[in-house]
């Protein structure tokens, strides 16, 4: 981290997109996804800015940050969605936490440290519906619901998840979505218990049931699942980018035609060219993909990559764009004058997502909350 580069992350924006989802699925509970530190947004602020805008469940990946929002204040709901080491159980029960269990043994731990700790420990069932990731069969339901009660298990609700929810023509999600249906029609599902299937892209475009809670992630922060398509496709352009990028200029100057430009010369210039060299490299979770490829916006105007991203440098060409020196500030995503760099265009020139630029961005640089 170098005190140059800063993700900027607006809070309003988070608590308008919160707040935009709800009204899009009234029926529904919004759960907010902050795993992996919210996307780079911070789990900490994003769950104090949204809990203020009454959010009241939240999901994490890991038992550890379930631990660390808890700490934190956090009083609603946290669900653990990648289950727990045996050895950290204690934790569900000190701190609240309630996991997901997509293992039948885990069933087991639940009952025992119930016992153990003379309380109720909410848990969630998660079930495989086509994902082929974690969870149990759904055939396995009604004995699961059987056993559950029989070891007085107190089963807040079932979760699966959609393969390809961002795909608005695929007829994979109706499959999905009856097989979880058939879950909650087997023998033990109880009308009190909530049934979970929607990420983003369910939310977003699965029009036809969205259940008792949805699990905003993506959408959150701002982008659709489906990425720049989603956002020309949405009337409303409902949801805001979150995190802005920025950094500032730590060298310009001035090469002749003809010149290389970083590791191997695989730039050389065509004319005189002038040149800033900017604080940012793939350490700073700036892609190397983006060598001879991104653009970053200087005094509102689009300057190109040129050569290698370095590990913590680039340089850009500012030929033609008036008056820039040393300590201009550089957009790298976001907005500066008339012009915006989203994550879905880096995403675009370095083969990835927006979501793993969030989180690489977010979670390699000082940020700061406006
Ligand atoms: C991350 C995650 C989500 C959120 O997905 P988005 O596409 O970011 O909305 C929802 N459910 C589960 C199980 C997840 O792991």
């Amino acid at each position: 981290m170098n005190e140059y580069n800063n993700a900027i992350i607006d809070t309003g924006a988070l608590a308008h997109n919160y707040r935009y989802l709800r009204q899009r699925v009234p029926s529904a509970t919004v759960m907010a996804m902050v795993k992996s530190d919210a996307y780079g947004h911070s789990m900490v602020e994003t769950a104090r800015v949204l809990s203020s805008n009454d959010c009241r469940s939240f999901g994490v990946a890991e038992l550890s940050e379930g631990v660390v929002l808890r700490e934190s204040g956090c009083a609603g709901e946290i669900i653990i969605f990648m289950g727990f080491d045996e050895r950290d159980r204690a934790y569900l029960h000190s701190h609240g936490l309630t996991p997901l269990v997509f293992d039948r043994d885990d069933l087991g731990r639940i009952a025992d440290l119930q016992v153990q700790a003379q309380a109720t420990i909410p848990i969630y069932l998660k079930f495989d519906c086509g994902m082929s990731r974690l969870g149990f069969k759904p055939h396995a339901a009604a004995a699961l619901f059987s056993d559950c009660k029989n070891m007085n298990l107190a089963v807040q609700g079932i979760v699966s998840h959609y393969p390809s929810s961002d795909d608005r023509t695929t007829d994979n999600s109706e499959l999905t979505a009856q097989r979880f249906e058939e879950i909650t029609k087997a023998a033990g599902f109880t009308d009190s218990m909530r049934a979970s299937l929607c990420n983003s892209g369910g939310i977003l475009y699965q029009r036809h049931s969205h259940g008792d809670m949805v699990r905003a992630g993506i959408s959150l922060y701002g982008y659709y699942p489906d990425g720049a398509d989603g956002r020309k496709q949405d009337p409303d352009n409902g949801l805001r980018p979150a995190m802005k990028f920025v950094t500032r200029i730590l060298q310009v100057k001035q090469v002749a035609a003809g010149t290389g430009v970083s590791y191997g010369h695989t730039y050389v210039t065509d004319r005189d060219t002038r040149l800033a060299v900017l604080p940012v490299g793939y350490s700073d979770g700036y892609p190397r993909s983006l060598s001879n490829r991104g653009e970053v916006l200087i005094h509102g105007c689009r300057a190109p990559i040129r050569g290698r991203i370095c590990m913590n440098m680039c340089m850009v060409d500012i030929t033609g764009i008036d008056g820039v020196e040393a300590g201009a500030e550089v957009v790298l995503m976001g907005e500066q004058g008339n012009d915006i760099i989203d994550a879905d265009e880096i995403g675009g020139w370095s083969d990835t997502i927006s979501y793993e630029l969030l989180c690489t961005i977010g979670n390699s640089n000082a940020r700061s909350f406006v």
